[in-house]
């Protein structure tokens, strides 16, 4: 092989070597330019390509003063699309054309285009400053260096792709509402989105690299830990679907129930690479399948109780055998009467939590004074209360505000009728109210049985009601307080409460003042 020849192999191997070593297409061009340059002995040289809007612009260059790509324009326009038109018959005169406007001394051009698959992709140029032509020879080599760059560019393009690719992925998989992880073969966390950073409590920098039975300690309704019994992937041998359910229990103690499907990916030799994991935020779907259990229930309990009562005492007052005093006939229908109120009233708390759910709940507005209100449901309850001291404390220019009175009315019949339920052991129970600059504060507070604290924001969930001795001793069905709240909320106020186990609780509600 003579001199020239192998030169040229080993320029062509060290840029190919550089290809396999660096992927980013400017560098990539720029050495291959200086390589085809040296190899040619030429003093400048040029890489175009051809762009979106069918301009070339210059992507690297040799020997050429930095940033003159203006007057190199005769080079790279009205360029031959097709191979068999090149070299293009006027490219001296546009050399000379280009080194009178940029000023450079030169004097030969050899240029060939860069194919891909047959298409034109861009153009390379080499320069000599002194008057001695390219041969056939040095076109031959730097058809060599134009394969080169058009792999270099196919090669960077195809890596620019799937930078975009995993770019566009990773925004998906970091912005999807549902959790989502991908593990490696070894079921050590690679990834974790933001949505499972928030339910797992764990910051994904912490979480990479971790056992995933570590990050999501799955546990099931007793408290066991479903990662350690019944983790699926153990059996990752199998294909397909993968599913395991359980809560994951955040180290602030917020707990998320979760659904969590898992897609074992394999490389082509069939081994095991990554694992991706979709977590499904269940929770609400958990609770609305509770509240229907609850309901279902609570509700059938509730009913069942005062129809019994009535048929009961009905069947026994038309006993044909028996002859009852006036006294025992005015009892039994008492409790009649009584046992149909509650069921009239259950049954429009259960209309109205209905239109609550629904968002039909009209309010009917008029003039309201609430310490009339409270005055009326003090009253009422203090035949039930024994050995409760009911008291009023409202403030004598108590403002009257617009409102629903009825349902105001039941708001506080409501929370005077469970401070009353809630305090067996009787004590002292207040309602009064504050006037504020826009609204009112009106509060209903016992020395009852008190609430923990974990309970209070469920409390005014529908159905909720808090397990204790108590609660299950008295009647109830856990709708009070949700309507109380859609109430109050509805006409602009907010309710809470303010309680310690033990320690009684006081339950405040503002309204707004017109
Ligand atoms: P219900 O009284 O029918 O159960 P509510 O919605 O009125 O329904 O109350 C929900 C739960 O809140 C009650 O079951 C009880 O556990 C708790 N609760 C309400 N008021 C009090 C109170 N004053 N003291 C202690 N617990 C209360």
């Amino acid at each position: 092989m003579d001199n020239y020849l192998l030169r040229q192999r080993d320029y062509l191997l060290s840029i190919s070597r550089a290809m396999t070593a660096r992927l980013d297409m400017p560098s990539l061009l720029q050495l291959i330019i200086e390589k085809a340059v040296e190899m040619l002995r030429g003093e400048a040289g040029l890489i175009a390509l051809l762009e979106r809007d069918e301009d070339f612009r210059i992507h690297a260059s040799y020997g050429l003063p930095a940033r003159t790509p203006q007057p190199f324009a005769p080079l790279l326009t009205d360029i031959p699309l097709y191979q068999a038109n090149w070299p293009f018959p006027d490219l001296y005169a546009r050399l000379q054309l280009v080194a009178a406007t940029a000023g450079i001394n030169l004097q030969q051009v050899v240029g060939l285009p860069l194919t891909l698959e047959d298409a034109l992709i861009g153009v390379i140029y080499v320069f000599r400053t002194r008057d001695t032509a390219f041969s056939a020879n040095d076109r031959q080599v730097l058809s060599s260096f134009a394969d080169q760059a058009a792999i270099a560019v196919r090669n960077a393009k195809l890596y620019q792709q799937l930078a975009e690719e995993k770019r566009r992925l990773d925004a998906i998989i970091e912005n999807s509402a549902d959790g989502v992880l991908i593990l490696d073969a070894k079921c050590r966390i690679e990834t974790i989105n933001r949505a499972l950073a928030e339910i797992t409590g764990w910051a994904p920098e912490q979480a990479r690299g971790q056992l995933c039975s570590r990050v999501l300690a799955l546990r099931d309704g007793q408290g066991r830990n479903v990662c350690e019994t019944a983790c699926p992937l153990e059996a990752t041998a199998q294909e397909g679907r993968l599913e395991v359910e359980g809560d994951i229990v955040r180290p602030d103690g917020q707990r998320t129930s979760v659904s969590i499907t898992y897609s074992p990916l394999y490389d082509d030799e069939g081994s095991l690479v990554n694992i991706i994991g979709s977590v499904h935020d269940v929770t609400r779907f958990r609770e609305a399948e509770e509240m229907k259990a609850m309901f279902i229930s609570v509700i059938s309990h509730e009913l069942k109780t005062p129809v019994a009562l009535i048929k009961g005492y009905a069947n026994t007052l038309r006993r044909e055998d028996a002859h009852w005093d006036a006294d025992t006939v005015d009892e039994s229908l008492t409790i009649i009467e009584e046992e149909s109120d509650r069921l009239d009233r259950l049954i429009n708390n259960l209309l109205e939590a209905s239109r609550i759910q629904a968002g039909t709940l009209r309010m009917d507005m008029s003039d309201v004074h609430i310490p009339k209100l409270a005055a009326k449901a003090v009253d009422r309850f203090r035949v039930q209360a024994l050995g409760h001291e009911l008291q009023l404390d409202f403030p004598p220019n108590f403002p009257t505000l617009l409102g629903d009175e009825e349902r105001l009315q039941g708001v506080l019949y409501n929370l005077v009728s469970n401070a009353i339920k809630y305090s067996p052991k009787g004590g002292k129970i207040r309602v009064g109210g504050r006037v504020w600059r826009d609204h009112v504060e009106v509060y209903v507070s016992d020395q009852g049985q008190g609430i923990p604290s974990e309970q209070q924001s469920r409390l005014f969930e529908p159905f909720y009601r808090v397990d204790s001795s108590l609660g299950r001793s008295t009647q109830g069905v856990g709708l009070g307080l949700f309507l109380s709240k859609a109430i109050i909320e509805g006409h602009g106020g907010r309710i809470w409460v303010e309680s310690a186990p033990g320690q009684g609780s006081t339950f405040r509600f503002t309204l707004p003042l017109r």
